[in-house]
């Protein structure tokens, strides 16, 4: 047999390379005896993988590279190249040793680093790396820079933003569009919305992307109308526009508004596209709106989008959170590719619904499938732990998240970790995690700890915290709401009342507990105490009457979460029109026998609701399923999934 010459070989592999046929080419570079491979074979090679996310032959190009000697810039360029192949297949540790065994690194190595660790959802260490880069003395460049406000957007870290944009003047980028609309996009997103505008103001050139940035901006800045009105004053709407405003409304919980956008983009005979599908899925998400999301579904098949990573994690995300978690489980091992958001929102999906196990089963299984989780990933396996009461596997994977994976805890990952701990009754161990932590903790944590104590009755300590949280946010209603409670349900009615005047005379206000339910046509809204919905009388009646049902069941009210000290008679009616009641009340009534009643709620469930909805799914013969601010409750036949663990 006729050995083939090196620039054949060389072309074929690239042919093969071109036409897709990853595996043929691999196979002739492994089987040719003592090849002669370009460098630029090897970076065709490479970007296959990358295209096609193809992790277990990256690693045998890459063993293949390494075992030969290259010119120093070709080595360079290779090495980059295996940085990006690494992090496309979501193999983020191996991007970094390769990073950490570099020699040399100049600014295209760091833009790499930085943009595997944003892309990757950890754009805390990408601020970290952007550090580290500076203090090492390489220049930023225009990448960099658009890179790392990115990063900023995406946390709403507006103080590093701000330094970062003193930094750009200094380097003298500012007149760079690219960064120019990267820094339109981080003023937006991070809320200084007035900022935005003067930078939008000033640019020379706007393209698509700043008139983009900008209307998204002004939708999720709670000011819409002016996104509404940014949006007509454009010189071109496009569907990349249309994307931005529904994506706005849902980034800042205008959901109805982004519903409607979305059908009024469809009503102007605007052809949506794959990002409009990404974006307009987590409003139905948001608030459980099933029927409009399978709508949605439908019309992506209907028009024959492909299923890519992107919108089939938003469909996945879609029915996870409308409680369909084995319709989002059949989608997700459909997906022919995914990434570290697709394995993320399943395990997330699972989470939120109670199928803890399950959750760190399918977490074992990205783990082994190559894909490296990101921080939310641990977020989710730490909420799974928490939901389960799963102390030591949740320490572990806390202390593997550093230690394996090189990602430091934030915020997030402590209010779990506070959330775990506290459940689980170990209240002083807690304080005492709370007091080692190395970043100043939130306020979260320490409601959290303040929750607990109120489950755990450890009033001395509860007293403690909530005055540190009166003096951390005078304005949040959430310490006093569990502190008065906490008196409550010792029957300490004076205390109750001392907490209810401080709340007073301080001007502060509850959230109103709201739910949402699925009509036959649309959603409908209930809040506490709401007599707004044209079913009023009808609701209350049932209400009546399933008070009577589910107490000849044995159910008695529980008042003790009702903030003040009015006759019990007086209590009940008060918990009878909670809004989850209310809606599930509506749900019966507009449903046939048998069908599931899905609702969301903006607020935790409180315990007699909890208590309720489970007698209620007795004497209904339904199942309930009931997603609240925390997690998912389904009740059935007299039961909850979550053990009454919430
Ligand atoms: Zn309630
Ligand atoms: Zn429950």
């Amino acid at each position: 047999m006729s050995m083939p010459s090196t620039a054949n070989l060389n072309l074929n592999i690239v042919a093969l390379c071109r036409k897709g046929c990853l595996k043929e080419a691999l196979h002739i570079l492994l089987t040719t005896h003592n090849p002669t491979v370009n460098p630029s074979t090897y970076l065709q090679l490479l970007q296959t993988c990358i295209s096609k996310k193809a992790l277990s032959e990256g690693k045998r190009i890459h063993s293949h590279i390494s075992e030969r000697v290259f010119e120093s810039l070709s080595h360079k360029l290779l090495q980059d190249t295996l940085i990006r192949m690494y992090y496309h297949c979501g193999n983020l540790v191996h991007a970094r040793e390769m990073f950490d065994q570099m020699i040399e690194r100049d600014v295209l190595s760091w833009n790499a680093i930085i943009a595997a660790y944003r892309r990757h959802g950890c754009p805390h260490e990408s601020l970290a790396l952007f550090h580290q880069m500076q203090a090492t003395g390489v220049q930023p460049d225009q990448f960099t820079f658009s890179s790392i406000l990115q990063a900023c957007a995406k946390i709403r870290d507006l103080k590093h933003g701000i330094c970062i944009h003193q930094s750009i003047i200094e380097a003298g980028f500012l007149s760079d569009y690219v960064v120019a609309n990267a820094l339109v996009d981080m003023y937006a997103k991070c809320g200084s919305i007035q900022k935005a505008r003067d930078m939008f103001d000033k640019m020379p050139h706007r393209d698509v992307f700043s008139w983009t940035a900008m209307v998204s901006g002004y939708a999720q800045s709670g000011v819409p109308d002016e996104a509404l009105r940014l949006f007509e004053e454009m010189p071109q709407r496009n569907v990349v526009t249309w994307n931005a405003l529904i994506a706005g409304y849902v980034q800042n919980g205008f959901v109805e508004k982004a519903l409607e956008t979305f059908k009024q983009m469809k009503l102007m005979h605007v052809e949506p596209d794959t990002t409009t599908f990404v974006s307009v899925l987590p409003a139905c998400a948001k608030i459980g709106a099933l029927e409009q999301g399978r709508d949605i579904h439908q019309n992506i098949i209907e028009r024959g989008f492909p299923l890519d990573v992107a919108v089939a994690s938003a469909l996945v995300d879609m029915y996870a959170k409308c409680g369909s978690i084995h319709k989002a489980r059949e989608l997700f091992d459909k997906m022919p590719q995914r990434d570290v958001v697709s394995w993320t929102t399943m395990i997330a999906g699972y989470a939120q619904n109670g199928y803890c196990k399950d959750a760190l089963k399918l977490f074992e299984q990205m783990k082994h499938s190559g894909t490296h989780p990101n921080y939310v990933t641990f977020t989710c396996i730490l909420l799974a732990c928490s939901h389960a009461g799963l102390v030591d596997e949740g320490c572990k994977h806390f202390n593997g998240m550093s230690d394996s994976y090189y990602i430091m805890p934030t915020s997030d990952h402590y209010v779990c970790m506070v959330d775990l701990l506290g459940r689980a009754g170990y209240v002083e161990e807690t304080l005492n995690f709370i007091i080692k932590m190395p970043i100043k903790p939130v306020a979260v944590v320490w409601t959290c700890l303040l929750g607990a104590c109120r489950s755990h009755k450890n009033i001395e300590l509860g007293v403690f915290i909530a005055s540190l949280l009166f003096e951390m946010n005078p304005k949040n209603a959430a310490p006093y709401v569990l502190l008065g409670n906490m008196y409550a349900e010792i029957g300490d009615w004076g205390e109750v009342q001392m907490v209810r005047r401080l709340m007073k005379d301080r001007g502060i206000k509850k959230i109103p507990g709201c739910s949402w339910i699925q009509g036959p046509k649309m959603v409908h809204a209930f809040c506490v105490g709401d007599r707004l919905h044209p079913q009023t009388r009808e609701i209350i009646a049932k209400l009546e009457e399933l008070s009577w049902e589910i107490k000849a069941a044995g159910y008695s009210p529980d008042s003790r979460t009702v903030l003040n000290d009015l006759e019990e008679e007086e209590k009940e009616l008060l918990l009878c029109h909670h809004s989850e009641k209310m809606a599930i009340a509506f749900g019966l009534l507009n449903t046939t026998p048998g069908t599931t009643i899905r609702v969301v709620k903006n607020l935790r469930i409180c315990v007699d609701c909890h208590t309720a909805t489970k007698f209620i799914s007795k004497v209904v013969a339904r199942e309930i399923v009931v997603r609240d601010a925390n997690r998912f409750h389904h009740f059935k036949n007299g039961q909850c999934s979550c053990r009454d663990y919430w």
